[in-house]
């Protein structure tokens, strides 16, 4: 479990991993800890996350801390002055000045406290949560359970054939799987994938799931 040493005010934790990991309610637990603290506390989200609820930083158990939507990373600079504790949830989704105003707001001596998506469902590396890993003092990655085999999950795998990298979803349209389900099924893809098809007008190949 993580626990604060705060000997110096101003520093950058990253909370990451799969979806289904508790990376919010992580977030949550720390932003609760921090207000019973008497600190002053203000949570953000991109605004493209309207899953639930346009006010709330909503974990899928519904535990519930209240947010503010924001278009724009520089939109939290405007929104912190007197601050203790920022808390960002879904970070893979803002720009890359997020990294610049995490560091702007730890400089200047409020904890900073970021949840996200490591990976984006085809496991390469999502948005600016790289370089926020890279920049923080803390980082904790969470971890679901495989739905296939119950090892630790470290994957989102999306059980739609849309492309596009953001797609909001919870149980519908992801699972989480671990490293060794998700190289099987990238395995079982390519031998199932049409090699220079030979006819044109055959209809794309479908997997059903
Ligand atoms: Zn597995």
């Amino acid at each position: 479990m993580f626990l604060e040493n705060a000997i110096r005010k101003g520093w950058i934790e990253v909370i990451c991993g799969s979806m289904f990991s508790g990376k919010t309610e992580e977030l949550i637990r720390r932003l609760k800890r921090a207000q019973f603290a008497n600190q002053k506390v203000e949570i953000f989200k991109p605004r493209i996350d309207v899953r639930y609820s346009e006010e709330e930083v909503v974990s899928h158990d519904a535990n519930a801390i209240r947010s503010t939507p924001v278009e724009s990373p520089q939109n939290i600079l405007l929104m912190t002055s007197e601050v203790d504790v920022v808390g960002i949830d879904e970070a893979q989704f803002f720009d890359a000045s997020i990294v610049d105003v995490c560091r702007q707001l730890a400089d200047s001596g409020v904890r900073v406290i970021v949840a996200g998506l490591d990976m984006d469902y085809t496991g390469r590396p999502f948005g600016s949560m790289p370089a926020l890993m890279a920049t923080a003092e803390y980082v904790t990655k969470v971890h679901a359970i495989c739905v296939r085999c119950g090892n630790l999950a470290h994957h989102s795998h999306r059980l739609t054939a849309d492309e596009t990298q953001v797609m909001l979803g919870a149980h519908e349209t992801y699972e989480p799987i671990c490293r060794h389900c998700f190289a099987e099924l990238r395995r079982q893809e390519a031998q199932s994938a049409p090699q220079t098809d030979p006819h044109p007008h055959t209809p794309p190949h479908h997997e059903t799931k």
